[in-house]
């Protein structure tokens, strides 16, 4: 597998760092979680509906030693950051926020076995806070190898431990960090499958697997380099919408979520909302849900004409009914349909900024990229970065 012989490249190169900050030492394990790209389903995770995203071979790995010291250390390239701590200091408040998703996994770990103190190195080559869920990658790496060391539940290849696992790393995410995000990210970090996206059912977390062959066709991720802050943008905001929604439907429907509500009751189902803002977060809800089931259908069918399509759709929707792309990624998807070799383009992850995806031709990608860099730069000041995707499996030791 050529994405695995990187990674045992990259192994030597990790250790080199590791011993850098901590020291020899001969007890080193390695990890690694991808991120992930989601190829459509957006923002309908935390109602519910089903979504399709991949894991990517960018991600995050972690190298990890027991240490004789009384405090874990970790250090994290990205951040260019060591940080010691004792079991005392774990806290959902700790001032340095990304230290947070490691204290969140040992606070997690603490309460079923005991963790002893360890040297942690992290470092990623995903850009963070762009859409491609480097924080479900820090969270799985991190519980994978302190399950790992700590020898809990760990098993490469028990499906209930992966789903476990992700469970409790959206739990991480939902309490410690306080972003009220649902299962996608965690899920297909924990589980995906080689040259496959997954189907997920998020209220039922039931999953099916589909082989994507592109032909000639190939997934070109765009970052617009504007980062965000979800913490801080409207994606909590949108959760609160959403649950309001589904609070006045409830007094009118049989629903347990808003995936519930098939297309032909999306009219009845938006004259019982009496906010119109609400109505079009319900509206981006019922359709995306639709269009993931097409989308499912067109990539099965090699229906790539078909499949751009419902991209674009997805990003219309996102743009007008739920409002999260931001300027941004609105003037990256306007630059590349007007592009004829394009066949679709959305963003992808919570947006307000961040990462897109352009389905193209494989030999029309420079092409692409060179069209757009220069209207883009132009226009913000911003330069774009371009990454090609393999769907890769899901976190694992190497
Ligand atoms: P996304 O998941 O889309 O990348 P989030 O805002 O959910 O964006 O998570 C990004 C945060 O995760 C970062 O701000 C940082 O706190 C943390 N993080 C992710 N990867 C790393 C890393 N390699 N080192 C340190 N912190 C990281
Ligand atoms: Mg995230």
């Amino acid at each position: 597998m050529q994405s695995d012989l990187i990674q045992q490249k990259n192994k030597k190169k990790l250790i080199k760092n590791f011993e850098k900050v901590f020291g020899s030492n001969k007890n080193l394990s390695v990890f690694f979680a991808p991120g992930r790209i989601n190829i459509i389903g957006e923002h309908i995770d935390y109602c519910g509906g089903k979504v399709l995203p991949a894991a990517i071979d960018k991600g995050t790995f972690v190298v990890i030693s027991p240490s004789s010291k009384k405090y874990f250390s970790c250090f994290s390239k990205n951040e260019n950051d060591l940080v010691n701590f004792t079991s005392k200091e774990i806290s959902a408040k700790y001032p340095i926020f990304w230290v947070r998703y490691l204290m969140g996994v040992l606070q997690h770990l603490q309460t079923k076995t005991k963790i002893s103190p360890c040297n942690i190195y992290i470092e990623g080559n995903l850009p963070l806070e762009s859409g491609l869920s480097s924080s479900a990658s820090l969270l799985l790496v991190l519980s994978w190898a302190l399950q790992y060391l700590s020898d809990f539940r760990y098993n490469e290849n028990d499906f209930e431990n992966r789903k476990q696992t992700a469970l409790v790393c959206q739990k991480i995410e939902n309490q410690f960090i306080g972003l009220q995000c649902g299962i996608m990210d965690q899920a297909v970090v924990a589980l995906a499958k080689q040259n496959n996206v997954m189907l997920l059912d998020c209220e039922k977390f039931e999953l099916e697997w589909l082989e994507c062959n592109l032909g000639e066709d190939t997934f070109l991720i765009v970052n617009s380099n504007k980062p965000r802050s979800l913490i801080e943008s409207k994606y909590n905001q949108r959760k609160q919408e959403t649950d309001q929604c589904l609070l006045w439907l409830q007094r009118k429907m049989q629903i347990t979520s808003l995936a519930g509500i098939p297309t032909e009751q999306l009219e009845e189902a938006l004259s019982f909302i009496p906010v119109k803002t609400l109505q079009k977060r319900l509206k981006h809800q019922v359709t995306e849900n639709q269009r993931v089931k097409l989308a499912y259908q067109q990539i099965a069918a090699k229906d790539n004409i078909g499949l751009g399509k419902t991209l674009k759709e997805s990003h219309l929707s996102l743009r007008e009914n739920y409002e999260v792309t931001g300027k941004e990624l609105d003037l990256i998807f306007d630059y590349s349909i007007q592009n004829k070799s394009v066949k679709g383009v959305r963003m992808t992850g919570a947006g307000f900024a961040g990462c897109l995806i352009v389905l193209l031709p494989k030999n029309e990608v420079e092409n692409y990229q060179n069209q757009i860099q220069g209207k883009y730069q132009a226009a913000t000041g911003l330069k774009l970065s371009f990454y090609s995707t393999t769907f890769t499996q899901g976190v694992r030791k190497i």
